[in-house]
């Protein structure tokens, strides 16, 4: 990573190029967070919402990393926490690979659960720590309804998104004396490239009616980063319209 002097607060957002990641680090850049946004492998999507910050007056850096690949992963978290704090993670990187389980492959249950679980430990664990020496932190992980209500055809998925609630809840429990709050955000039917192939009667039968916005995730976000959610943690917010209740 270019050595970058920064004065403002630092977030590192996972799968921040794109979706839902997007919107989380043009919101938290407009917040006033210098942002660092991770990706996999997209450049040109990473680029173009590095362009959108520095447009808005914003700043941000890319940084680029397999979330799966657990020595690329450490080795990243090690550098971004070297000379300057890190106060906010978010963990939103994320991929589906949806099947009934009687014809799922070993590779859609693995990849799935290295990138939306293993993936936990890989990042979160040198961040929380970095986090409680410094005794200050918010870390918030983007889960999903999935984990919540199970969804057939999910079952690597939801397994994944379920292992995440479990996560942040007993990290929040080891890391709230030293400072550090935990959360997860638990999104429905987000308008993204995930959702493109969404039949549009399961919209409908969302409460109200209609698909969520990437936009409608980075605002709660943007508060579990803030002053006004310094009592909250462990918690499992859902941002779905009313899917799940
Ligand atoms: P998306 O496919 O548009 O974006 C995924 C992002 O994750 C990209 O930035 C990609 O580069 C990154 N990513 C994927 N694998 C990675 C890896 N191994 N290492 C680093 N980065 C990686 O998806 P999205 O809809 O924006 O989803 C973002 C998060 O929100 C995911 O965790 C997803 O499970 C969750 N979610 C999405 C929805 C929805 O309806 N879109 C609903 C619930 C939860």
């Amino acid at each position: 990573m270019e050595s970058v002097a920064v004065s403002k607060k630092r977030a590192l957002v996972t799968g921040g190029s794109r979706g839902i990641g997007r919107a989380i680090s043009r919101r938290l850049a407009a917040d006033g967070f210098h942002v660092i946004i991770n990706y996999r492998s997209n450049r040109a999507e990473a680029e173009a919402t590095e362009k959108l910050i520095l447009d808005a007056g914003g700043h941000c850096e890319l940084y680029p990393f397999d979330v799966s690949d657990r020595a690329a992963a450490s080795d990243a978290l090690a550098d971004i926490v070297k000379d300057q704090p890190l106060d906010l993670l978010v963990l939103c990187a994320g991929i589906r690979s949806d099947e009934l389980l009687v014809f799922m492959s070993e590779a859609q249950w693995d990849s799935v659960l290295s990138t939306n679980l293993a993936s936990f430990f890989s990042v979160v664990k040198p961040a929380v720590t970095h986090m409680m020496l410094n005794r200050s932190g918010r870390i918030v992980v983007i889960s999903s309804t999935s984990g919540e209500s199970g969804v057939a055809g999910q079952v690597n998925y939801a397994a994944a998104k379920a292992g995440l609630i479990g996560a942040v809840k007993s990290l929040a429990r080891e890391s709230a004396k030293r400072g550090v709050l935990v959360n997860a955000i638990t999104p429905g039917f987000i308008e993204t490239d995930m959702t493109e192939n969404v039949p549009p009667e399961l919209i409908k039968g969302v409460p109200l009616a209609r698909i969520g916005k990437p936009e409608e995730v980075a605002g709660v976000v943007s508060f579990l980063a803030g002053p006004d959610s310094s009592y909250i943690t462990g918690q499992v917010i859902g941002v779905n319209g009313g899917v799940y209740m």
